[in-house]
């Protein structure tokens, strides 16, 4: 049986090695620098264990006003009554 959690995965990813002490930090997950739990040097979070960014702010899509719909509801009607018209015509006119 193999562990469904981590098959050939990295061992400890979230490790970050002191460049000043050696020592390992534990990766808290925030931000792009972590302080050295030992001697305070501040440590670079290599970029694939940076936080993801933020979402964007969903902006919600304005609603159309329900007469924009009747208009265009309307405009629909009215072209194709025009193009019923226009094909009458059409028909009827003296050849
Ligand atoms: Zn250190």
């Amino acid at each position: 049986m193999t562990d469904p959690r981590g098959r050939g995965a990295a061992p400890s990813p979230r490790m970050l090695k002191c460049p000043n002490c050696g020592a390992p930090n534990l990766h808290n997950g925030q931000g792009k620098t972590q302080a050295c739990s030992y001697c305070g040097t501040e440590i670079a979070v290599p970029p694939e264990l940076w936080p993801p960014p933020a979402p964007p702010p969903v902006t919600p899509i304005p609603k159309a006003s329900p007469w924009l719909g009747v208009f265009g509801c309307g405009m629909l009607i009215l072209m194709a009554l025009a193009v019923i018209i226009a094909t009458l015509l059409l028909n009827q006119l003296p050849k």
